[in-house]
């Protein structure tokens, strides 16, 4: 069986750094924390960086500090993991959609400025898959109509847009550490980073309570932090990322040159991107069948995502009347192969040489 994504890392100095948190017995908002918060903000190149619970609580958090709520708009796109859009409806606000590029699956900027109302706060564009939205149009849009913008780079760890890591671009960026993800913890994990100081502060003192001296609160916040375990095992594999990275872009690229002379539909990486290939996404009219003859020879692969959250059933009543064309077209063609960094390249052969047979069967 070729696995669709498998763990495996640097053990033992995973597990030294786990062994060094128990022995110290402290396992909330301790020196690991300080540290890894550090040192992915240095990583970034940002100020500062908030470690939360998750991703989902990431953008949470972001879209609350913001003071965003009812009566207020966020524009985003349908073609996401829903937790974008539940960051927007879980403050009360309104997600408002915006369709993607069709090949970038990123969000289609010439169609934002139609959507902006005089209740508009925020834009978040999602780095999906790994490879960056264009952020300097948003940025200028932003600016123009005085919006914030969260970046949802839950799936885009060191991926950079005009040599800057995304995160970094907008107001608020924020980071799952989800097992899978490109730095992923061994558990729930996320980060809020930003430039300003007092957006920091405020995230951390929502993801604590509210509080910032023990036991004064001064609004409500919620429990969202990143355990100690977790930031010990995070900060050994931050040192691995760049090197992770370079393997996934390698094995994009085995994939891209094979792929494209049977005429599949690659990825892209615009020329303004460092894709980081979270996920490598391919499209085909018959997907469902592809991805069922894959199977039957022992290759998994998933999709990303099926249901567009316009179409999910916890968003349909709201949202009825949207058409997104090249969101809901996409979807039924798109197919994530196996990538991860330590995949073996004979099972990359196996997967291109299968898809080779399938298309020359379904040519007759
Ligand atoms: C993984 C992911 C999230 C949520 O992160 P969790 O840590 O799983 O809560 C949000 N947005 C996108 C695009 C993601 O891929």
């Amino acid at each position: 069986m070729i696995e669709f994504v498998r763990i495996k890392d640097e053990l033992i100095e995973i597990e030294k750094a786990i062994q060094g948190v128990i022995k110290r017995g402290w396992f909330i908002l301790g020196e690991e924390v300080e540290n890894f918060e550090r040192e992915f903000a240095h990583y970034l190149g940002v100020k500062y960086a908030v470690s939360v619970n998750s991703g989902s609580d990431a953008l949470y958090l972001a879209v609350k500090a913001l003071g965003i709520g009812p009566g207020d708009e966020v524009i985003t796109v349908a073609h996401t993991f829903i937790s974008t859009v539940d960051a927007i409806t879980r403050n009360g606000a309104t997600p408002v959609f915006v369709d993607i590029e069709p090949d970038t699956y990123c969000i289609d900027v010439t169609q934002i400025e139609e959507k902006i109302t005089d209740r508009t706060k925020a834009i978040i564009p999602v780095h999906l898959y790994g490879h960056p939205a264009d952020m300097d149009p948003i940025m200028e849009i932003a600016k123009r109509y005085n919006l914030y913008v969260i970046e949802d780079a839950c799936q885009a760890h060191g991926a950079e847009y005009k040599g800057k890591k995304v995160g970094s671009v907008g107001h608020l960026g924020c980071f799952s550490f989800y097992p899978v993800k490109n730095l992923g913890a061994y558990g729930d994990g996320g980060m809020v980073v930003t430039n300003n100081e007092e957006l920091a502060e405020r995230i951390k003192m929502l993801r604590n309570y509210g509080q910032k001296k023990k036991y004064f609160h001064e609004f409500i916040g919620i429990n969202s932090r990143l355990d100690e375990i977790q930031a010990a095992v995070l900060r050994v594999k931050l040192k691995y990322l760049d090197e992770w990275n370079n393997k996934r872009r390698e094995i994009a690229t085995l994939y891209n040159r094979a792929l494209k002379r049977l005429n599949v539909v690659t990825p892209v990486e615009r020329d303004y991107a460092k894709h980081v290939y979270h996920l490598y996404v391919i499209r085909h009219e018959n997907r469902d069948k592809l991805q069922r003859y894959l199977l039957e020879r022992g290759i998994q692969t998933q999709i990303h995502y099926p249901v567009p959250v316009h179409k999910q059933k916890a968003y349909l009543e709201r949202h009825l009347q949207i058409k997104l064309t090249v969101t809901e077209r996409i979807c039924g063609e798109i197919v994530s192969l196996p990538i991860y960094p330590w995949i073996n390249l004979e099972d990359v052969r196996v997967v291109i040489d299968t898809i080779n047979s399938f298309l020359s069967q379904t040519k007759v």
